[in-house]
């Protein structure tokens, strides 16, 4: 038998966090392969063409960038930058409307309140957040520190008991009181989230922190030429530090006795093995247990549609006060009111689909037109981004098809309401003159990106400090030579390359 080749490093799976590990450890001087089962890197930030014929390059997953540390773009010189957006959200109420960032964010909660005082609790509650994210953001990049270490960061008992301790909806209740605020505030912790804003375990909690922490000021940012440009700069930094790729390798097996590890994988040609000095795990906690032949962590379920069009043309809105342009480049919030979620997460936890499914949309191309080819943009195109909330894998599993159909054409119906036109009308067609509309289910993103029930966090989010099973980083595993560095990581979930930064600095014994 010859010698098996040998890494310092192997990591499976090539989404961006297993690029970002590739590349520290591969200018750190470091032997690095990386495989990864799909025929390309990005596992769930890439961006793609879905749409025959039509020269749109649509984020197709994940689509706004909020926790990726300046840190991590600088040390990889990485070719990429975000651009703000002028608006954060506009939720249509009918003929009116809540429109938030820019100018005329008083005027609006003025006109939909019926006075300032929202406004105020609003200014004040993100104030908070902001002093928080200050002093959190920083950290995520650092050795986990304990829960009294982070609590002394925060300096502010009063937000630590509001975030870290009572259930969000507490705070919320207690804060503002109009149902589409309370709505506007909420939807932060359940992006990936199923569950009621009460809920005890403080999921929602954690998914919330994430929400608002982000660069240290909260911001979701729009990755300039879509989301596919972070995973191709990675991917160029981590191969020009010298990491290899095997692309259309998946991994089906690990060996280890804690200091050697040897890697079997399939491609199209056979099996073959690698061994490593360490082996970086960038597929999911299930997925790992799997590989090692060990019992799987609990099991994960995601809760969300996305959707992904393109457009002839903005649809005008049934508030007129408000331009397309404006209510599209921030995030549209659609049926969800605090009311709203809480009937929605109630039909869905009974076992059906939200009689009035909760979704938010934005338009890329307002803020970066680059995604759109030169004759798209000049036509007037536009992408559109659906995320729907509160649909769990569950929902899906009798008849997927069946479901995914009903509850596309739900969720158009509850947008439409909003619509002075119907969304059908103004969807742009491919070469075969079908729609350009796909989308995909928690079942779908199982079976094509290995998220485990369609999570979109591999897991459900983890608060940002050390609960005593964890390691120095939050990546450690019960063998030492093996680390996660994706979403499923302590401080992992959501496009940040956090794990992966935090995997490779453990690998490199920081
Ligand atoms: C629909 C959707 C919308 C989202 N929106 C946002 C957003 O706007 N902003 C945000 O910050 N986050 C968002 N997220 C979450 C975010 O995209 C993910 O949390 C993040 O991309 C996870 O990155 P990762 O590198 O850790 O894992 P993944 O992207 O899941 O990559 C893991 C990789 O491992 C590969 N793999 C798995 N098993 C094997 C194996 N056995 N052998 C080889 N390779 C394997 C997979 O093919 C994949 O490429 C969204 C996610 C989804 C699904």
């Amino acid at each position: 038998m010859p010698a098996l080749a040998s890494y310092d490093a192997v990591i499976v799976g090539g989404g961006h966090n297993g690029l970002v590990a590739a590349a520290y450890l591969a200018r750190a001087g470091r032997s690095v392969l990386l495989l990864e089962r799909r025929p390309h890197t990005g596992g769930a930030a890439v961006s793609t063409r879905p749409f025959p014929g039509v020269d749109a390059r649509l984020s197709q997953f994940s689509y706004l960038v909020s926790l990726l540390p300046d840190k991590i773009v600088r040390d990889l010189r990485l070719d990429f930058a975000v651009r703000g957006r002028t608006v954060s959200s506009y939720t249509p109420t009918g003929d009116g409307g809540l429109l938030v960032g820019g100018a005329r964010t008083e005027e609006s909660f003025g006109a939909l309140t019926g006075g300032d005082r929202e406004y105020a609790a609003w200014r004040e509650f993100y104030g908070v957040t902001g002093q928080v994210a200050q002093r959190v953001f920083p950290t995520l990049t650092e050795p986990l520190p304990t829960r009294d270490e982070l609590r002394t960061r925060v300096g502010d008992e009063q937000a630590w008991r509001m975030l870290f301790e009572e259930p969000i909806g507490a705070a919320i209740e207690k804060r503002f009181t109009h149902d589409v605020v309370r709505g506007v505030v909420l939807t932060d912790a359940l992006i990936g989230t199923f569950a009621d804003a009460h809920d005890p375990s403080l999921v929602q909690n954690r998914c919330f922190l994430y929400h608002v922490i982000g660069g240290g000021t909260g911001d979701w940012d729009v990755p300039v030429g879509g989301m596919g440009a972070l995973t191709d700069a990675l991917a160029a930094a981590a191969r020009d530090a010298g990491a290899e790729f095997a692309l259309g390798h998946e991994v089906t097996r690990i060996d280890t006795d804690g200091e050697r590890a040897e890697v079997a994988y399939r491609n199209r040609a056979g099996e073959g093995a690698v061994a490593a000095r360490r082996v970086l795990v960038n597929a999911s906690p299930q997925a790992l247990a799997a590989l090692l032949g060990e019992e799987s962590p609990e099991p994960a379920e995601g809760a969300q549609l996305k959707v992904n069009m393109l457009l002839r043309r903005l649809p005008r809105l049934r508030d007129d006060s408000v331009a397309p342009e404006d209510a599209f480049s921030g995030t549209f919030h659609v049926s969800e009111g605090y009311g709203q979620l809480a009937t929605a997460y109630r039909e869905a936890a009974e076992g059906r689909l939200p009689s009035a499914p909760p979704s938010e949309i934005y338009c890329h191309s307002l803020t970066d037109p680059s995604i759109l080819s030169p004759e798209l943009a000049a036509q007037g195109c536009h992408t559109l981004t659906l995320f729907g909330l509160h649909t769990p894998a569950r929902l899906f599993a009798e008849d997927n098809e069946r479901t995914r159909a009903e509850l596309l054409a739900a969720t158009l119906t509850e947008l439409d309401a909003y619509l002075a036109e119907p969304l059908a009308d103004c969807l742009a067609l491919d070469a075969n003159g079908e729609p350009c509309i796909e989308a995909k289910t928690p079942l779908d993103l199982e079976r094509e990106l290995r998220l485990p029930g369609g999570h979109i966090f591999h897991r459900d989010l983890s608060w940002p400090y050390a609960d005593g099973a964890t390691g120095r980083w939050g990546v450690e595993t019960a063998h030492a030579n093996i680390l996660l560095c994706g979403a499923g990581a302590v401080r992992g979930g959501g496009v940040s390359g956090v794990p992966g930064h935090n995997a490779a600095m453990a690998a490199l014994g920081h």
